[in-house]
């Protein structure tokens, strides 16, 4: 609950724990970068290794709001209580909690609390606290307070959890109080980080009884207490606004300063003023990346969930990056992975492009850190790392980490298709291009052209998707991406050669760029090696895939899974099992490179040995499926996929949300049930919607135009309305139309047909 109830904004996230602060699992008051460093140690350690772990730290915990009714502390697991009643309200952005405490004397007491974080001003967070006496007069203490946090609790065996530091990371600097205010600054031990965080209060009495405040901030610790005289059917409320600000240049003294601005500013808003501006942003996402599920009201509560929680870890992310879990919990160390473009970014880049835009920025601010990992593994252009915050390469297992180098891929692909689907060839031309540029170098200098396959183009010790497969010769998921990307550098370094020849000229000097590159990258293209055998008629996710031993699936049982947790890694190396959509992954993002009847022989042979273990799998499955005419397996997957975290179906959601699997959520319906594709910039769609979801509505953004499709399952029948723009040209189907604004286009499917 402390998961799914979290609210954050990108920037900053909350975990959902009690305003009172117990009972709690693992609190969490995390903001986006703000991370300490630790050196990584090997036993045995070799040239090259990553040598920087970070790891995302605890802010101090400003939820804290202690209640006392007749000197009795409220003690959520031990009060008695009449009613109780939390629920997350996905079209408002607010937590709010109702709660009836019957004491042992019989007073009652209802405490109404609601939360935000809001979307409209990043480093602001408040809490509404409403403490009404229902049945009897009583003294009321409330003792709000600003609290460094605990320890992480730990995960043991698992890398997918955080690291708990032995010492004390958050060094506590200065203490700032004043009236109902106080703020603390703070360093991280090493990363050096500077962190500012304050809270201030606004107190509203019903009745005229006067109500006394102190501010009891000591030592590291601020605390504001109010007391007040309460008679029956009196509402005392608590309007308690937080805010945060870190950095890694900026003196302790600059942030408390931009605190307290934030804190005034936000106290002039009150708790009502913030809930508007909240409820403004959200009318502004749903308006365009709302998925509607008619006739499955369960569909459409998950569905909205997971669209909620991937806006909430990106909406003002601005210029970082996007942790795995976004910021509702600190598995993965609050790190960033490919996850963010593979998985995230489809969704962004069709429903808010600026989103998009930025965390493609972010990457290219990486850059210069990616070219010194490129030097480091001895390879040349830019290599980015597997899992970052920094931007520093941080995975301390290379063969499921460095050797993951399909993440230079990933980053081109996200860019390429954001670029044609937004038509921003600005960003293209300017940022885009570089990145191009050092990641087909990058691949031109990893691989080499083989004698033993006929001179083509082999990229061997990497690690695809698939992390029970690793450092393998030519994965066919790597190479593909791979071969995407260096056509993608040639394609578009010519395309500015013959456009725009004075960027072309600044990209030679900013880049070093000889006259036989762009040849090179082509011709490396052109001859890349896919690994594929004939007798079975399937691509091989690598060169001896076939060669290894059957997994004996028969004799795995459930509570064996995830492998990674029960078997060593050797073990798993050795056997033909896989963790993760790879071939299947490709078969989607380059789909147009497969035949139907290639995909259908892939898939039949890989889908079996799938087991899911990283959530990262099922959408992709499920969409596949879909488009193979496997419509229960199709669905089965999705439903995984749906209820990932609400579900908590890897029984590890106290970590954090799967924010990849609730993109995958989106991608499953869009590409899966609506059977969208594109192709060059042009959007086709392939509708799949059988009878047992009444209908579905969503919306996408191309080019800036607003386009709205809705399909009705029991009519076969999908409607197009452009509800913004000047006219877009798409494929129903096998038809080609031109949709005008404003006007409905109403077009029958079959959704027997397979495509
Ligand atoms: C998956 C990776 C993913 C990571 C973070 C791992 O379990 O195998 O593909 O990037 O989780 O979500």
């Amino acid at each position: 609950m402390e998961t799914l109830f979290a609210l954050t904004n990108g920037y900053m996230g909350i975990r959902g724990t009690f305003d009172e602060g117990t009972p709690a699992f693992q609190k969490g008051t995390l903001i986006n970068g703000f991370h300490e460093t630790w050196p990584i140690v090997y036993a045995e350690s070799a040239y090259g290794y990553a040598r920087v772990g970070q790891t995302i730290v605890n802010a101090p915990d400003g939820t804290l709001i202690r209640l006392y009714v007749d000197d009795e502390p409220f003690n959520l697991s031990q009060a008695t209580l009449i009613n109780f009643d939390r629920s997350l309200d996905t079209r408002t952005g607010i937590l709010t909690r109702d709660v009836i405490w019957e004491m042992g004397s019989g007073k009652r007491v209802r405490i109404h609390s609601r939360r935000l974080v809001s979307l409209e001003h990043r480093h602001v967070a408040a809490i509404s606290y409403e403490v009404t006496l229902l049945n009897a007069d009583a003294p009321i203490v409330i003792s709000s307070e600003l609290v460094y946090q605990e320890e992480t609790r730990p995960v043991e065996g698992d890398q997918r959890g955080s690291r708990a530091f032995a010492e004390r990371v958050l060094l506590p600097k200065e203490l700032l109080a004043s009236g109902a205010k106080a703020i603390l600054t703070a360093m991280t031990r090493t990363s050096r980080m500077t962190l500012a965080c304050g809270m201030t209060h606004l107190i509203e009495n019903d009745n005229s009884s006067s109500y006394d405040v102190k501010n009891l901030s000591r030592n590291e610790r601020g605390r504001v207490v109010v007391s007040v005289q309460g008679t029956a059917g009196q509402r005392l409320c608590l309007t308690k606004v937080l805010t945060y600000h870190t950095s890694t240049s900026a003196s302790l003294g600059e942030l408390a300063e931009q605190a307290d601005w934030s804190l005034d500013r936000a106290l002039s808003l009150g708790f009502e003023g913030l809930a508007v501006s909240q409820q403004v942003c959200l009318n502004k996402f749903w308006d365009r990346a709302d998925i509607e599920v008619r006739g499955d009201d369960e569909i459409q509560q998950v569905m909205r969930f997971n669209l909620f929680h991937i806006y909430q870890a990106s909406a003002r992310a601005d210029g970082m990056g996007l942790p795995a879990k976004g910021l509702t919990g600190q598995g993965y160390e609050g790190q960033y992975f490919w996850d963010t473009e593979i998985y995230v970014l489809p969704f962004l880049t069709y429903t808010s492009p600026h989103m998009a835009r930025n965390l493609l920025l972010f990457r290219y601010r990486m850059l210069d850190a990616a070219r010194r990992r490129a030097r480091e593994v001895n390879q040349q252009g830019a290599l980015f790392p597997w899992r970052t915050i920094n931007g520093e390469e941080a995975s301390a297992y290379y063969a499921a980490g460095t050797a993951q180098y399909h993440i230079d891929a990933d980053i081109s692909y996200a860019l390429m298709k954001y670029v044609e689907v937004i038509g921003d060839r600005q960003f293209l031309y300017q940022e885009g291009a570089e990145i191009l540029i050092e990641t087909a170098r990058m691949w031109r200098s990893l691989g080499f052209y083989s004698s033993r396959v006929n001179d083509q183009f082999c990229i061997n010790g990497v690690t695809g998707p698939d992390e029970y497969n690793t450092v393998v010769n030519n994965n066919a998921f790597t190479n593909l991406m791979a071969r995407e990307n260096l056509w993608a550098a040639a394609k578009t370094l010519q395309e500015i050669r013959d456009r725009n020849p004075e960027r072309f000229t600044q990209l030679i000097h900013e880049t070093k760029l000889a006259a036989t590159e762009i040849d090179e990258w082509q011709a490396a293209g052109d001859r890349m090696f896919v690994p594929y055998d004939e007798s079975v008629g399937i691509h091989l996710q690598d060169d001896e895939f076939l060669s290894k031993k059957p997994w004996d699936f028969a004799n795995t049982p459930p509570e064996k899974y995830p492998l990674l947790l029960n078997f060593h890694p050797l073990v798993i190396y050795r056997h033909n099992v896989i963790k993760q959509a790879d071939i299947v992954l490709a078969m989607f993002l380059l789909g147009s490179q497969f035949s139907l009847d290639q995909k259908r022989r892939n898939f039949d042979y890989y889908d079996p040995l799938t087991t899911g273990d990283s959530s990262l799998s099922v959408s992709i499955q499920s969409i596949l499926a879909m488009e193979l005419g496997y419509r229960d397996k199709a669905i089965e997957y999705l439903r995984y996929a749906l209820w990932m975290d609400l579900a908590d179906v890897h029984t590890n959601v106290d970590q954090g949300c799967h924010i990849a699997s609730m993109g995958g959520t989106w991608m499953a319906v869009v590409y899966g049930i609506a059977g969208m594709r594109e192709e060059d910039g042009r959007i086709s769609f392939h509708p799949r919607l059988g009878q047992r979801i009444e209908g579905l509505r969503f919306h996408l953004t191309i080019q800036g135009q607003l386009l709205t499709v809705d399909i009705e399952g029991r009519k076969e029948q999908t409607t197009y309305l452009l509800r913004e723009g000047s006219g877009l040209t798409i494929r129903h189907m096998h038809d080609e139309l031109t949709l005008e604004p404003g006007k409905t286009v109403s077009l029958d499917f079959n959704f027997q047909e397979i495509h």
